[in-house]
């Protein structure tokens, strides 16, 4: 297996297309747009589902599941909702195929569906009309369930993981009798994104509010966390919506209050996909490959023996079998990786790729010496360590390598914010660092319509704990209470 990964100075979007396919994360299919995600790529989404799954439960959700298909009538009843994902549905018409008589497979024109279908691209118009038999009293609230999905959104320009047509996720979908819980809900599930991504993938995350331009279609409020790549482009994350009563009102899903009133019920949305792993490689990975932060990767430590008769092998075998015994223990997940088809420095440069945190060699002069080696993926130093504690070495270790990755994506991050007063300064900053830029906006969709003709850059968010501070906007010079962060995104 050559390595053959351009850098990321070269060309930084082929080295993200070349590390995707040789990591054996996922692959182009026959389907424009659509990817398949390969096992080793999977078996990460995997644990990003698990451990936030996890968290969903913790705070009080569980899971159910909606069908795929939304009829299209459900999307014209709000609005701004069918406006803003109308340019991106596949629509289903009919719903069987003949042969013509000529050996063509074709559609059969007399099976043509009544009604269209929509292949959901978000399903707030199929839950709240589901809600609606869900919900008489305040006793029926909230409701606070998860979905984990495929939602379908014809995007013109897809990249794998980070865009792509039909994608994987999870949607949190809750119903409440008061505007302050969902507003609550929000912004408890945007922390709980902001604590994963921070702790489990090791990406410092900015927490914020999206402008108008950028709030989700049918949103009175989009909260996100936005994160840095390591070529200065920021990515959105993750999003969480606070929904006023707008699909309630649109769906007529109305409740009895405690004081006998009926009431439209509250809502709010939540949601993150598999673009979680295209900010997961691109914020740590380097020229050699994947960089997985421990508590996300499922392999954490591979082990590689080295040998050149079968009596060492069985010796090595037998020090290995000892060892993986403790890693059970503490739930260390390791890979024994005894191939005898492939040369351990064979082995070294595919795991290396794949991004596993630790690696352990150990050969015969090893077992005389009590010794290992143990060489770490994020710094890719080696050092020989005994084996006397080894698997309390490795533990120590991999909780080093998650907060090193940790700290050195926020140095960057935090090196990559810069403040302005001028638009020429912004236009120069834009150009030479990228990052995300800190500046006044006076406020309107107007002028952030314009900065992004002219230069590309969006509002990412404006910060939670954005500072009151009375400047003007470096675009139109009006007056402005708070900076907001501009950025080129994803
Ligand atoms: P939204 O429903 O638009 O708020 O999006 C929910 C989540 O899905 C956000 O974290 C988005 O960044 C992500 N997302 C949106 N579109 C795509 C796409 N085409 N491919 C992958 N992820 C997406």
């Amino acid at each position: 297996m050559g390595k053959g990964i351009t850098s990321r100075s070269e060309d930084y979007s082929q080295w993200y297309n070349d590390l995707v396919i040789k990591a054996d994360l996922a692959e182009n299919s026959a389907v424009r747009g659509c990817m398949v995600i390969k096992p080793y790529g999977y078996g990460i989404w995997e644990r990003m589902q698990a451990i936030l799954d996890k968290r969903f439960k913790e705070t009080g959700h569980t899971n159910a599941y909606f069908p795929l298909f939304i009829p299209k009538s459900f999307f014209s009843k709000e609005a701004a909702h069918v406006e803003g994902f109308a340019t991106e549905c596949a629509v289903v018409t009919h719903y069987r195929l003949k042969n013509d008589g000529e050996g063509n497979i074709v559609v059969d024109e007399e099976a043509k569906l009544e009604e269209e279908l929509i292949v959901r691209p978000t399903s707030e118009t199929i839950i709240w009309n589901t809600y609606k038999g869900w919900v008489e009293s305040y006793r029926d609230l909230p409701i606070l369930v998860n979905q984990w999905a495929n939602v379908v959104r014809w995007e013109m320009r897809t990249r794998l993981f980070l865009r792509t047509a039909e994608f994987l996720w999870q949607e949190g979908h809750t119903a409440h009798a008061t505007r302050d819980e969902a507003v609550e809900e929000a912004e408890r599930m945007l922390e709980v994104y902001a604590e994963f991504a921070e702790k489990i993938l090791a990406v410092p995350v900015i927490r914020g509010r999206k402008t108008e331009n950028e709030r989700f279609a049918g949103a009175l409020d989009t909260y996100c966390i936005e994160a840095l790549m390591q070529d200065g482009k920021a990515l959105q994350a993750g999003t969480s919506h606070f929904l006023g009563q707008n699909f309630a009102k649109a769906f007529d899903v109305k409740f009895t209050s405690k004081e006998g009133k009926q009431e439209h019920v509250w809502a709010t949305s939540w949601g993150v996909s598999t673009r979680l792993m295209g900010a997961l490689i691109m914020a740590h990975s380097d020229d050699q490959g994947l960089v997985l932060p421990p508590k996300l990767a499922p392999i954490q430590v591979v082990i590689v023996p080295i040998y050149k008769t079968d009596e060492e092998k069985s010796r090595i075998d037998n020090f290995v079998d000892a060892l993986i015994a403790e890693f059970k223990q503490m739930d260390i997940s390791f890979k024994y990786d005894d191939r005898d088809t492939q040369r351990p420095g064979f082995k070294f440069a595919e795991w290396e790729l794949k991004g596993v945190p630790l690696r352990i060699a150990v050969g015969a002069r090893d077992l005389q010496n009590g010794t290992v080696e143990l060489a770490r993926r994020d710094t890719q130093s080696k050092e020989t360590v005994a084996q006397e504690g080894l698997a309390v070495t490795i533990q120590n270790t991999l909780a080093l390598i998650q907060e090193n990755i940790y700290q050195k994506a926020l140095q960057f991050r935090d090196a990559h914010i810069t403040a302005v007063d001028s638009y020429e300064a912004f236009k120069e900053v834009l150009e030479n660092k990228g990052g995300f830029i800190a500046c006044h906006w006076d406020g309107t969709a107007e002028t952030e319509k314009r900065v992004k003709e002219e230069t590309k850059a969006t509002i990412r968010c404006i910060p939670l704990d954005a500072k009151q501070e009375k400047g003007v906007c470096i675009f139109t010079g009006k007056p402005s209470s708070q900076k907001v962060l501009f950025a080129k995104a994803y």
